[in-house]
């Protein structure tokens, strides 16, 4: 017997691949992940409900935790390592130090969450995920009570 295909399976297996290297620097750069020139956020951390430009609906994105934890992830890593470079060479007491990585900590996470965002929302749209390949999201029917 053969094996049966659903109708979303079928149609995933139809769908023209999207560039995933452009969609997420696309988003990295605040800009639609389709398009490219539509604005991809309306404000500092809401996303467009879609492109303005080519009309693809980006209320679809789930970036939900993805962003902070990334951004987190690169930022701990730059401190961390930035500090334990420079300890040795400075002659510094902990508030010196504290009165620099501080400021820099804080500054690198409010430059970076937001490309960091859009590249997660660039890459969900070029794979097709939560409901930017047409379909309805799992976790949005769920949530819709269906
Ligand atoms: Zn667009």
């Amino acid at each position: 017997m053969a094996k049966q295909h659903t109708v979303s399976s079928r149609s995933a297996a139809m769908r023209p691949q999207r560039d995933l290297w452009r969609a997420v620097t696309k988003g990295w750069s605040g800009r639609c992940p389709h398009c490219g020139t539509g604005p991809l956020f309306k404000s500092f951390l809401k996303p467009v409900h879609h492109c303005e430009s080519c009309g693809e609906e980006m209320h679809h994105h789930r970036a939900d935790d993805l962003p902070p934890y990334l951004v987190i992830f690169i930022v701990g890593h730059v401190v961390v390592a930035g500090y334990m470079i420079a300890e040795p060479f400075l002659d510094w007491n902990s508030w010196q130090h504290l009165a620099m990585w501080i400021p820099i900590t804080l500054a690198m996470a409010l430059a970076m969450i937001q490309p960091v965002k859009g590249a997660v929302i660039g890459l969900q749209w070029a794979n097709y995920m939560h409901g930017f390949g047409g379909e309805e999201d799992e976790a949005a029917e769920i949530a819709q009570g269906g």
